[in-house]
């Protein structure tokens, strides 16, 4: 094993979301959004499905009227282990990282839309059209990373150009990456803190101890897709 690879394997990026934390406010949408240079496509795109969302909140009813709740489950690319989308790629846009990434070569995609068919979270969205930001919304791009294009196929990154950063600064500190040198944008503006970052490789880690609470589950667990995405049910104490 090189340094590189024993750098790496000392990763694995996950995500923790507590949906007893969760209020459904959508702030988390806006944040992605605006942190990742994702277009707002309108109201008329929008109803013919051509919205543009990284993560999305899915809404459930719970319980008969008139006691009705509302539930919520944030819903972004869950980085499977064992990801559905990667192996349909004829050109290999669509890849794993040494890190758990579940990532995305944009300037390889060819549009296929083989990878959002296979993906069982729907979470991945095609740019169907060139996006633009007139001046002066055009100073709100991050340069940290590009503007994708039309035809090509993008999704949640777990914020990569974050993660980057994070282990730059911790490398020219010559100390081990910390729980608060990452944070990606959906979890940095959540008011009620209910999406937790981490390395789950790391047993000190927040999001490893909150990983294994009674309350975890995750999505389509039977499909055996092996999501980093663990989801705690509501109901119950954090450290459950
Ligand atoms: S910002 Fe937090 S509380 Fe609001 S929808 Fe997103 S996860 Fe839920």
């Amino acid at each position: 094993m090189n340094q590189a690879e024993s750098d790496n394997a000392a990763y694995h990026w996950g995500m923790v979301i507590d949906l007893d934390r969760c209020t459904g406010c959508g702030a988390c949408v806006v944040a992605c959004q605006a942190e990742n240079n994702v277009p707002t496509v309108g109201e008329t795109l929008c109803s013919q499905g051509r919205e543009m969302q990284w993560i999305r909140i899915e809404r459930y009813w719970e319980g008969q009227y008139p006691e009705v709740r509302a539930r919520f489950i944030p819903l972004l690319c869950q980085h499977c282990d064992n990801a559905p989308c990667e192996p349909v790629c004829p050109v290999y846009a669509s890849y794993h990282t040494s890190e758990g990434l579940n990532g995305q070569v944009y300037n390889r995609c060819v549009g296929t839309r083989y990878c959002a068919n296979n993906c069982p979270f729907s979470a991945r969205v095609f740019n169907f059209f060139e996006p633009e930001w007139p001046e002066p919304l055009n100073n709100q791009l991050s340069p940290d990373l590009t503007v994708r294009s039309k035809g090509v196929m993008e999704k949640c990154t777990f914020c990569i150009q974050r993660i980057r950063r994070g282990k730059e600064d911790a490398k020219l500190e010559g100390r081990p990456v910390r729980d608060e040198d990452i944070v990606p944008a959906c979890a940095q503006t959540c008011a009620p803190g209910a999406i937790v970052f981490g390395n789950m490789a790391d047993p000190e880690s927040r999001a490893f101890r909150l990983a294994r609470s009674k309350r975890r589950f995750r999505l389509l667990e039977d499909l055996g897709t092996e999501p980093s995405v663990i989801y705690l049910k509501g109901g119950g104490r954090e450290d459950d």
